[in-house]
């Protein structure tokens, strides 16, 4: 007893018994894969990168207070086909739905407190429709886009999403810190589409990451600050690429492209689960 009352006092006096920061995980998932045939689409030319698949991701924030949602993969229905499906131009494959994959950490689609996209694009929103009790945390312009009367933005699949009409919802203009400590940031990055957000959380071991949704497909996007042409707005994308880049300095974070296959196929091989 005498000694652990010692090392408590010794711990004190390093520094080390200050109350620990209540843990934060996040959890990446499968959510699916695109094959390209060609990459021009991106601004990228097809001889200079060999990479053909783009990896489609889901993550779960668990906070202390709450948990967020961000991403919501390929639609689920693609599971049932158990291969490739053809979508033309492209292929599409889920091998496992993230309704199969949520109860692996205690999760459901109708147990999460938030949901948020990057943006709503058909490859982000797929389980859309199927989460049930989170509120949506979503840009405005991002809003107004996706419900128009008339749906301009490429690529956007109302039905894919129509259940968002009605849920709960935050409509953002700017940062949001979604727990309040601001260890949980949504940050707004528009250009690819008109409300286009990228996420910051801040783990306690990893360190501060940027979760940077489609404000990059490639790794040439970020190294030549190349815009795909089907983004909406091109000089507003440059204008966030910076923005970002020096958001990502000064949090001194790691940015993870988030379509970016080799990278999830690298920190795969060491964990899922980032803390
Ligand atoms: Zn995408």
């Amino acid at each position: 007893m005498r000694s652990r009352t010692v090392a408590v006092l010794l711990a004190c006096v390093i520094g080390a018994c200050a109350p620990a920061e209540p843990p934060l995980t996040l959890y990446e998932f499968d959510c699916g894969v695109i094959r390209f045939e060609s990459v021009t689409m991106f601004g990228i030319e097809d001889d200079e990168t060999d990479v053909r698949d783009l990896f489609v991701p889901c993550y779960v924030v668990e906070h202390p207070a709450g948990s967020l949602l961000w991403e919501g993969g390929l639609p689920s229905g693609l599971a049932e086909a158990g291969d490739w499906v053809e979508s033309p131009p492209v292929l599409l494959r889920l091998d496992q739905t993230l309704a199969d994959q949520l109860p692996g950490i205690g999760h459901a689609l109708d147990t999460f407190d938030y949901m948020a996209f990057s943006h709503m694009h058909f490859d982000h929103v797929g389980v859309a429709n199927e989460v049930q009790g989170a509120t949506l945390l979503i840009q405005q312009a991002e809003f107004d886009a996706a419900f128009a009367d008339s749906v301009t933005v490429p690529y956007f699949d109302p039905s894919l999403y129509e259940s968002l009409r009605n849920t709960p919802r935050e409509l953002l203009d700017g940062e949001h810190d979604v727990f309040g400590d601001g260890r949980v940031r949504i940050i707004p990055a528009p250009g690819h589409t008109p409300g286009h957000q990228v996420l910051l959380v801040d783990l306690a071991e990893e360190g501060p990451v940027v979760l940077a949704g489609d404000l990059y497909h490639f790794r040439e996007n970020r190294s030549g600050k190349r815009v795909p042409v089907i983004n909406v707005d091109s000089e507003l994308t440059v204008a966030t690429m910076d923005h970002i880049e020096q958001f990502v300095i000064d949090q001194g974070a790691q940015l993870w492209i988030e379509h970016d296959m080799a990278a999830f196929l690298e920190r795969q091989s060491r964990s899922t689960v980032h803390r």
